[in-house]
């Protein structure tokens, strides 16, 4: 099947076209420029942004596929999780094209879009897998019986999603939002043992076991306050160390609880997605600690972790394979989600 791709859960306007396994268009168009210097998605100025940008971009991933709606089976769009304002310029417009072109429509778990991705890349999901997800807004570990219906939540952060965490370390250190890609790079030259980072949650806490939970509040508090401790007594920051330090400690524990839970449900293989996963040191520490398991890590190439129309039109193709019913054409965004529904 053919499908149309529409995104807008925050800060990025996306369509895409997907046909089968095959990403035939892609189209990004982010307001992120527009939040820089407010440190943070600011959702009036997203909401805008998306309105003024849906109908060019999705113009556009139609016009790279040399396709009209006519051409396409089905289109999926992001209802939820995200910023309602956000969600609901790219719903009502999916909408009204389903309703113009009479095409169904599929209203898609974002997040779960971030694990289908994967498949334009490395093909059709095992059986029966494990999936981690790292973004902005989460981080999980997902018990993926079947994409279109089945999905359990194995572990999961307690407090900030990893993403969140580096933006916060982020803004610390004077970077503009989103500082994740900043702390990237800087980690890559620095010494990732400079400084001890906690790694959260890696014995559970009071008595109870949280093995495949994360928690990285408390990281962010301990480098907030070692740079105080440093500005304090007049030394300089080593950005380039608090960085790799920071990358290090959060991958290493990502990787660990990650490689362990496909132990336990005997999962050869691990899907990562999610923004998060473009960072270089995770992504290393993956394919590394994988290896010495003999756990396949599927990681997608960097376009393919943030946030995309192919996720969406992917997750799409998945659920017109599976025969599963077009969702209402009344049915409500919902800007908290939950992880094991796929769609609505
Ligand atoms: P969700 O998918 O949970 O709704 P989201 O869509 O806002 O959240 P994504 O767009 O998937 O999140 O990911 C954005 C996050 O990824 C930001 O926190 C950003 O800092 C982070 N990120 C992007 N690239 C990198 C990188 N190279 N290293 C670290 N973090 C990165
Ligand atoms: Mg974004
Ligand atoms: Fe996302």
């Amino acid at each position: 099947p053919v499908v149309l791709g529409i995104e807008s859960t925050c800060d990025e306007t996306a369509a895409a076209v997907v046909r089968g396994r095959e990403l035939v268009s892609n189209v990004v168009a982010s307001s992120m420029d527009q939040h820089a210097r407010y440190g943070g998605v600011i959702p009036e100025i997203a909401s805008r942004a998306h309105a003024e940008a849906f109908a060019p971009v999705v113009s556009k991933a139609l016009a790279d596929a040399s396709m009209t709606l006519g051409d396409i089976d089905a289109i999926a769009v992001s209802a939820g999780p995200g910023l309602a304002g956000c969600l609901a310029v790219g719903v009502s417009g999916a909408k009204a094209l389903a309703w113009a072109a009479g095409k169904p429509l599929y209203g898609i778990n974002h997040v779960i879009g971030h694990i289908a991705v994967t498949q334009l890349q490395f093909g059709a999901f095992p059986e029966d897998t494990l999936a981690l997800i790292v973004s902005g807004g989460h981080t999980s570990l997902l018990h993926v019986r079947d994409v279109t219906r089945d999905i359990d939540v194995v572990g999961t952060t307690l407090d900030d999603a990893a993403g969140e965490c580096f933006d916060k370390v982020a803004r610390l250190l004077g970077f503009p939002y989103p500082g994740g890609p900043h702390i990237d790079r800087h980690g890559q030259l620095g010494d990732p043992h400079a400084i001890r980072v906690p790694q959260g949650l890696t014995q559970g806490r009071a008595g109870k076991q949280h093995p495949y939970d994360f928690s990285f509040s408390g990281v962010k508090t301990a480098v907030a306050r070692w740079i105080e401790e440093q500005r304090a007594a007049g030394r300089d920051i080593p950005v380039d160390d608090i960085c790799a330090s920071l990358a290090d400690s959060v991958a290493t524990v990502l990787a660990r609880k990650a490689i362990a839970g496909c132990e336990q449900y005997g999962s050869r293989t691990l899907i990562v997605g999610g923004g998060f996963s473009a960072n270089s040191q995770l992504r290393a520490k993956l394919l590394e600690v994988g290896e010495a398991h003999g756990v396949i890590v599927r990681i997608p190439k960097i376009a393919l972790c943030t946030d995309n129309g192919a996720m969406v039109a992917m997750l799409g193709v998945n659920l017109v394979e599976a025969g599963i019913t077009p969702s209402d054409p009344a049915f409500p965004i919902n800007s908290s989600m939950p992880l094991d529904v796929v769609s609505v």
